[in-house]
């Protein structure tokens, strides 16, 4: 709350969010897409896991929430099916943060498996990260069949180390915007186009000759400026008219709007 974080990176246990789980001898369902915060009828120990996943949301969602508020940036690391992404308090987070959604799969940085993985920031710098994989290379399955009755193995537990070259983009990204972030915006502010391509001089000023829809909008109403005239009969077909006097009295104008109605009849 003193505002000394600058950046702040979650890697939000996944275990209870994951989608994985389905009803085919592995670990059961604990969330569905519908139920994110959890299912209704759970056993009392996976109600406690579902508690646990729940907090650590909550905890993520509150930190990213003041480090952001306090003008820092964050990101939140999931896999990219996690059920995490559904629930009410990160769709929450990202419409307040505009938070960006960096998809990428890890085997493209070195990791054995596909892993595909998400990354919520809050700030797109980050986005080198969003490399797909390859496809030059095989994949070291993480759901396998045990040894005893086929049961079903997860191996999500030795994936969930961040392979060395995802976090080398990652930190090379966050010391850019610890040392400046608006760097990749300085070509902007240099004014890099040589003086003599420029159209004037720096710091000139340029007449402006007003919006012609302006003059529309006021012809509209028959209240017409005397340079809405000559550049509305310019505009048309007809044969300019001259007007005898500039009328004063709201006879007068509607004289002037009847006259110009029955000019406009005859185009
Ligand atoms: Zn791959």
């Amino acid at each position: 709350m003193a505002g000394l974080v600058f950046f702040l990176h979650c890697g939000t246990p996944c275990n209870t969010f994951t989608s994985a789980g389905k009803n085919d001898g592995g670990p059961p369902p604990l969330r569905f897409a519908l139920e994110p915060m959890g299912l209704q009828e759970l056993s009392e120990d996976n109600q406690a896991l579902v508690l646990l996943g729940n907090i650590f949301l909550f905890r993520t969602v509150e930190a990213c929430r003041l480090v952001f508020n306090l003008g820092g940036n964050f990101s939140i690391e999931n896999p990219l099916l996690s059920l995490m992404w559904q629930t009410q308090a990160m769709q929450q987070l990202i419409s307040e943060t505009r938070a960006l959604a960096l998809d990428f799969d890890q085997c493209a940085f070195g990791a054995p498996s596909v892993k595909p993985t998400r990354l919520l920031c809050s700030t797109d710098l980050l986005d080198d990260v969003c490399v797909r994989c390859p496809g030059n290379h095989l994949h070291v399955q993480l759901k396998v069949r045990g040894p005893r009755a086929g049961k079903l193995i997860f191996r999500t537990k030795a994936a969930q180390i961040y392979p060395w070259a995802l976090c080398a983009s990652i930190a090379m990204n966050v010391t850019v915007i610890y040392e400046d972030a608006l760097a990749h915006l300085s070509t902007t502010f240099c004014l890099t186009t040589p003086v003599a391509d420029r159209k004037r001089e720096l710091g000139s000023s340029k007449p402006w000759p007003g919006h012609r829809q302006a003059d529309t909008a006021l012809s509209s109403v028959g209240w017409l400026s005397t340079q809405a005239w000559g550049s509305m009969w310019s505009w048309s077909r007809a044969k300019p008219f001259a007007l005898p006097c500039w009328p004063s009295t709201r006879l007068q104008w509607r004289l002037l709007c009847l006259i110009r109605l029955i000019k406009l009849c005859k185009i």
